[in-house]
């Protein structure tokens, strides 16, 4: 019942972990014909965005923090037909999107230190949440926001309430012993 998949991509730079790279996301494209979302946690992710683009994402989330230039790099990623989209850690504010926001199709808000699987939702991002939705609101833009990081049951419709269109959830749905439970109970938000 999952609406698309999720691809967290860690360089083992920008972040302290390294997981896999577009081969694998190659691999996973002709086994669905869900939205592959492409979260980038690359210190210069510009060097492969074609790479990615040729693997098939479909969405392509690259870090406010990251060493490309941003506005080149979002260019890149539309003028290669994918979804343009940009991710804050929790300590950068949602300011940050606001230069780019009418070039994205989504803003990323991390709810967990990228990097790792597992930790515990931080409710102080809820704000940061809503203060993206009322931006996108007063421009009459309808750029998604999608939240990562520490997302089950609970703390879901907590950011549903506050403005979120897309949840990634990773542990709560693979530790689940009935997965589509969880996701039904997500949609019924
Ligand atoms: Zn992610």
């Amino acid at each position: 019942g999952a609406d698309m998949v999720h691809l967290d991509v860690m360089d083992g730079v920008f972040v302290p972990n390294l997981s896999f790279g577009p081969p694998v996301i190659e691999r996973i494209r002709p086994l669905t014909s869900m939205t592959l979302d492409v979260h980038l946690m690359m210190q210069y992710p510009d060097r492969l965005i074609p790479a990615f683009a040729k693997a098939g994402a479909d969405i392509i989330n690259i870090h406010a923090e990251c060493a490309s230039p941003l506005g080149d790099t979002l260019e890149e990623i539309r003028k290669l037909g994918k979804k343009a989209a940009l991710t804050l850690k929790p300590a950068t504010p949602a300011e940050a999107a606001f230069p780019w926001l009418d070039k994205l199709a989504m803003v990323l808000v991390m709810t967990v230190e990228p990097g790792f699987g597992g930790q515990k939702f931080m409710a102080d991002m809820l704000p940061k949440i809503a203060a993206l939705r009322s931006e996108c609101r007063r421009r009459g833009l309808d750029t998604a926001i999608e939240v990562d990081g520490g997302i089950n049951t609970e703390t879901g419709p907590l950011c549903i309430a506050a403005g979120v269109d897309w949840l990634v959830a990773g542990s709560s749905l693979f530790h689940a012993m009935d997965p589509a439970a969880v996701v039904n109970v997500l949609h019924s938000k």
